[in-house]
């Protein structure tokens, strides 16, 4: 089942899951209109799943990972990009690749 997020319209710190939540939901649920948790008003939030993704990519570049997205054959795009590092890696040229003696330096 898909992850919706919610956010509360109104202030709720005695909430578990104040002030943002995911809940999953099948697609035909209607968006909830209250918090299941406190019964405060909330609204679905659109989009925030992809600002959470991107805080991964981040957080695995940070961690030491390399992550690459393949967009087109032998082009994948580098999601941990470091300085220096090109943005798509072509696997026929070298020089595109991810310059691991920096990531693994330490
Ligand atoms: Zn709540």
């Amino acid at each position: 089942m898909p992850l919706y997020s919610y956010t509360h319209d109104q202030e709720s710190p005695d909430c578990e899951r104040y002030p943002d939540f995911e809940i999953e939901q099948v697609a035909r649920d209607l968006p909830l209109g209250v918090c299941p948790w406190c019964g405060k008003p909330v609204r679905r939030v659109m989009g925030a799943p992809a600002i959470k993704k991107r805080h991964f990519d981040c957080e695995l570049r940070d961690k030491g990972f390399t992550k690459l997205v393949r967009v087109d054959d032998g082009i994948f795009e580098n999601k941990t990009r470091r300085p220096g590092e090109e943005k798509y890696v072509d696997r026929r040229k070298p020089e595109t690749l991810p310059i691991l003696e920096k990531t693994i330096r330490d």
